[in-house]
């Protein structure tokens, strides 16, 4: 089989363990070859990131320096614009020929993944690995728990269209919370990389 790169995006506002041992697990589980971190530029499902786009990147930076197979790759937020998932995997695909791509996503953003825009086409050309996220039943909408059913499998045998569900270690962040404690100049320590916590502090983010 090709090799296989996991995308996982998000906004990343900030990066924390939530969203790296379960990206190391998956890595692990399915053997890819490489793990791109992609913060989004302007979410289109969302509102604005705190943060910009700049430090959001940094903080990646920092966080995955110690695994080789971790990368941040900055395209959207090069692009600017909305950041629309299809524009980017079809421009990664382009430039990984002979790669599957696999896009990488929680049960949270799975359950809606039918309002995505075009997830006909990112199915088209890529597969998911579906997650499991703590406090996030699954509870997918109607039409999410259909493409699930038509497109599921256990093992990734083909370059597209197929859906991998994962269960990884569940660990109940999420930068919302991480934002909040901030915000109350609360400890972050042991949620999130050190690294990460000495450049929140450096430059003052996410304080009131
Ligand atoms: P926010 O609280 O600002 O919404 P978040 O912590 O949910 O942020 P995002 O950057 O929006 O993080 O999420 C990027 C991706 O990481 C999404 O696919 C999301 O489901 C996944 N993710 C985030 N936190 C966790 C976690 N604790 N466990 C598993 N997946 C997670």
């Amino acid at each position: 089989m090709a090799k296989i790169i996991g995308i996982n995006g998000g906004t990343f506002d900030p990066i924390h363990f939530g969203h790296l041992r379960p990206a190391l697990e998956v890595l692990m589980a399915l053997g890819l070859e490489e793990v791109k971190f992609i913060p989004s530029y302007n979410p289109v499902h969302r509102g604005q990131p705190s943060v910009s786009a700049n430090h959001r990147c940094e903080m990646v930076s920092l966080a995955i320096q110690r695994q080789p197979k971790f990368s941040l790759d900055r395209i959207e937020v090069e692009r600017e614009g909305e950041s629309y998932t299809i524009d980017t995997l079809l421009a990664l695909k382009e430039k990984h020929t002979n790669t599957t791509l696999v896009l990488m996503m929680g049960t949270d953003a799975f359950a809606n993944f039918h309002q995505w825009h075009q997830w006909q086409k990112i199915l088209e050309i890529v597969n998911l690995v579906v997650m499991k996220r703590p406090s996030c039943q699954k509870n997918y909408s109607k039409e999410s728990k259909q493409i699930l059913k038509q497109h599921k499998v256990s093992k990734i045998t083909a370059g597209f269209g197929q859906i991998i569900e994962l269960s990884v270690t569940q660990l109940d962040l999420s930068a919302t919370a991480l934002r909040g404690f901030l915000q109350k100049n609360e400890a972050v320590d042991y949620l999130m990389p050190a690294s990460v916590v000495k450049y929140i502090k450096q430059h003052n983010l996410y304080s009131e």
